[in-house]
């Protein structure tokens, strides 16, 4: 059963230096609305499967370089082909220089109820560094105009281990973040990926990321601070007001089955996970010859399927069940005793200290 759809928009107005997202500037309208059509298109093939659609989430790239009657198309054409729930959860993912209150308006007549506002930071200097053009007033303006036009779910994203940030820059963002009536607040630490601009200056020593130390402490801040404002951490990365858990996220995260449409977007539908090539051109022509955009098939194995449980679930507040991991129950006892993890009804849950090596954790578990 189809819970989520995720569509793809793979158009940027620069590319940050960080990112690794597949994107590009685009701004030709001519290629966005072909390009949304083709989603249309290819979203048709898989209209034979069992949806009982319950989010939607458009992310990108950034979605808000289409008009907003673009995405509305969009939305209204998937509503027409699929069953969905009836208080779905509609996300768009909004860059802070590019939407105000009519274009929010148009979102929500059409039923658009939550947008993520990719933010990063509330200084200056930090937005500098990230490469990013929008100012902190823009993400004032984008917060205001949506709870103007009706939205009121609005997630912000920030961005923490940025070189030079102290713990202090990053009291004084949580304080601006926490500042804004929203729901959602999700904290990514800045990753140096290999092959973007960023990741080429970390290997070549001319860009420095903070040490362990520090990112725990900022990991531990972040925690705490937003827990004392009501905002609850669900996830390795993310913070939410009660009943406001970005329900499209969680079923990524709880192993549901979802659709990827658009270029790079992954799909796990009937015990199957799989990619679209990365590439628009080729996007554009397999989908066009009515073929699945489809670069490659993972099918999941029971086994498999358990590790993906216990990789994914140990991202989760809430853990995993211990009986998952019975038979390395030394090792358990082991992170137990280090304060990396804790037991808490029968369920493995990690500490902050446990989450900054959740990567090594998750390969010793499985
Ligand atoms: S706007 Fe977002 S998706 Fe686009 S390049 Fe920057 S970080 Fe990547």
């Amino acid at each position: 059963m189809v819970k989520g759809v995720y569509i793809h928009i793979p158009f940027c107005g620069i590319k940050c230096p960080y990112c690794d997202f597949v994107s590009t500037p685009v701004e030709d309208k001519n290629i966005q609305k072909d390009y949304i059509k083709n989603i249309l298109k290819e979203f048709d093939l898989y209209i034979d499967k069992n949806f009982s659609v319950e989010s939607i989430y458009i992310g990108g790239g950034t979605p808000s370089l289409l008009s907003p009657d673009l995405i509305v198309f969009l939305i209204e054409n998937i509503s027409k082909k699929v069953s969905i729930n009836t208080k779905p959860e509609i996300t768009v993912e909004v860059n802070p220089e590019n939407y105000r209150f009519a274009d929010f308006k148009i979102l929500k007549e059409s039923g658009i109820n939550r947008i993520s506002v990719g933010s990063q930071s509330f200084l200056e200097k930090n937005l500098k560094a990230l490469g990013r053009k929008h100012t902190p007033e823009d993400v004032i303006k984008t917060v205001d105009s949506a709870l103007k036009a009706g939205i009121e779910n609005i997630n912000l994203d920030m961005i923490y281990g940025i070189s030079g940030q102290s713990l202090s820059d990053l009291e004084k963002d949580l304080k601006a973040y926490t500042s804004l009536p929203v729901k959602h607040i999700s904290a990514y630490m800045l990753t140096a990926y290999e092959d973007t601009p960023l990741g080429i200056k970390v290997k070549k020593g001319d860009y420095s990321l903070p040490e362990e130390d520090l990112l725990l402490d900022m990991f531990k801040l972040i925690d705490e601070y937003l827990e004392k404002k009501s905002f609850h951490r669900y996830e390795i990365s993310n913070w939410a007001k009660d009943g406001y858990h970005c329900r499209h996220n969680l079923l990524y995260w709880e192993g549901k089955e979802f659709l990827g449409l658009g270029v790079s977007a992954w799909s796990y539908l009937n015990g199957v996970r799989f990619g679209n090539t990365k590439s628009l051109v080729i996007y554009n022509k397999m989908v066009n010859k009515g073929e699945k955009p489809v670069e490659f098939y993972d099918p999941i194995t029971p086994e498999e399927k358990r590790k993906e449980k216990i990789f994914l679930g140990l991202r989760l507040k809430k853990g995993i069940e211990l009986d998952l991991v019975r038979e390395k129950i030394d090792f358990v006892k082991q992170i137990v005793e280090e304060g990396l993890a804790q037991i808490k009804n029968n369920r493995l849950v990690l500490t902050p200290e446990g989450i900054l090596v959740s990567n090594y954790i998750s390969s010793m578990l499985i």
